[in-house]
């Protein structure tokens, strides 16, 4: 699936940075001192944010009612723990692989876009009086007009589940187009809650192109993983939650107390909204590191040729094959590169080997239960440190809080669970 089109050679930094990566190789890209801020600050509203967050808290009942286990209260939340639980070491862990519905960050960005089509469409069909509370939907003749509508992702397995699961819960079809690189037990996971399983035998770009068709020829709801801003706001919300636990633990960042976040990423979505969210709270004092597999760094390729676009990762020779299932990327969302790119402050690609180290190491210290992909951020831990105290760019008596954004893994299957563990 390479591009075809005639491209200017790429600069030999940037072939340089890659090689690693192509080797099977981890690697680290910074980004240039001067970019940033300056440029293209505030890709995102806080009146935008603000009203993510409300639509979020207007929705609790409607969630609490359909996922009434646990005595949930609604809200889509994760704890900000130590690492190791008892250590002072200054590691924090953002738990998103035990977010409520989804297992996975995914709970963020892609229940919030349905969401707000949801609500969307209940307005527009009259079914909300002014001020009337959501819960309505949930009466006959709302189901009844939700059974009548569908949506439409691509997902290598999560973003579906998340979907479909929400989507399923209050009647409406869920129809999810998965890749080849998809876990089996991901697509009969998905059927069993009744979404239809579109099989595709390609990789995730392609699975997006062919379920955007697909949406248009039926006229159903397509939720565009590659060029959707709901998704991106849905995922930036998650910034006001950590930064209100930060202060909680009496943490200021600032000039002494930089902030640095490890963000798995895949098409760039969930780490970029996270970002463009923490950039609008904190400035220049967050670091956003991104995460991607060696064979899959969509962003790290697309950063380093520096053309300001997406590029295919298999243009250098990359396989897009690795045990990461949820980062299985080759082409990076083009919406989010032009939203936050020139605000990612480093990108490191890390082996399939490392990931799984850190699944079984998160396990047996802090009993904490993650897919490879969802590890990976702190696999990427020590590279980035050594390579950003060379660049001056941590140290000179800061004290940085590093958070470990672990994004996916507890509702894995045990006997999936099991397989990873196994030396
Ligand atoms: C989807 C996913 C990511 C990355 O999100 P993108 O929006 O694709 O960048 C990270 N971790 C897990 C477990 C995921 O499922």
């Amino acid at each position: 699936m390479s591009d075809d089109q005639p491209h200017a050679p790429y600069p030999d930094d940037a072939l340089a940075a890659i090689a690693p990566l192509v080797r099977g190789e981890a690697a680290v890209w910074l980004r240039e001192p001067g970019l940033g801020l300056a440029i293209d600050a505030a890709p995102l509203s806080t009146e935008e944010v603000a009203e993510a967050r409300a639509r979020f808290t207007r929705f609790e009942p409607v969630l609490r009612a359909l996922f009434p286990a646990n005595n949930w209260n609604g809200q889509i939340s994760s704890d900000l723990i130590d690492y190791p639980k008892s250590s002072t070491l200054g590691l924090l862990v953002k738990c998103d692989h035990a977010l409520p519905m989804a297992g996975s960050v995914k709970a963020r960005g892609g229940v919030y876009e349905l969401l707000c089509h949801v609500e969307e469409l209940a307005l527009d069909r009259g079914l909300l009086g002014t001020g009337q509370s959501l819960e309505a939907l949930l009466a006959p003749a709302g189901l009844a007009m939700l059974e009548a509508h569908r949506i439409v992702v691509a997902s290598t397995g999560n973003l579906g589940f998340a979907i479909g699961r929400v989507a399923r819960a209050l009647g409406l079809q869920a129809e999810i187009h998965m890749s080849h690189d998809a876990k089996s037990w991901k697509k009969e996971r998905l059927r069993a809650i009744g979404a239809t399983v579109v099989e595709h035998d390609c990789d995730y770009t392609g699975a997006v192109a062919r379920a955007r068709h697909a949406a248009a020829a039926d006229d159903a709801y397509f939720i565009d993983d590659e060029d959707s801003r709901r998704l991106f706001v849905g995922y930036a919300v998650a910034a006001a939650e950590l930064a209100d636990q930060l202060s909680a633990r009496g943490l200021t960042i600032g000039p002494g107390r930089p902030l640095i976040v490890y963000l798995p990423c895949g098409v760039g979505g969930a780490p970029g909204g996270i970002t463009a969210g923490l950039k609008q709270i904190y400035g220049e004092h967050v670091l956003a590191v991104f995460v991607e597999p060696v064979a899959s760094p969509c962003v790290f390729a697309a950063l380093a040729v520096g053309q300001g676009r997406p590029v295919s990762i298999y243009e250098f020779g990359l396989t897009n094959d690795t045990i990461a299932d949820g980062l299985a990327v080759p082409s990076a969302s083009p919406f989010v590169m032009q939203a936050i790119g020139r605000n990612i402050d480093a990108v490191v690609g890390v082996t399939d080997q490392a990931m799984v180290g850190w699944v079984r190491q998160a396990w047996a210290q802090a009993g904490l239960r993650l897919e490879p992909s969802g590890a990976s951020g702190f696999a990427a831990l020590d590279l980035f440190k050594v390579r950003a105290l060379q660049a001056g760019l941590i140290g000179g008596g800061a004290e940085p809080v590093h958070v470990v954004w672990t994004t996916g893994g507890s509702l894995l299957p045990e006997s999936e669970f099991a397989a990873l563990l196994a030396p």
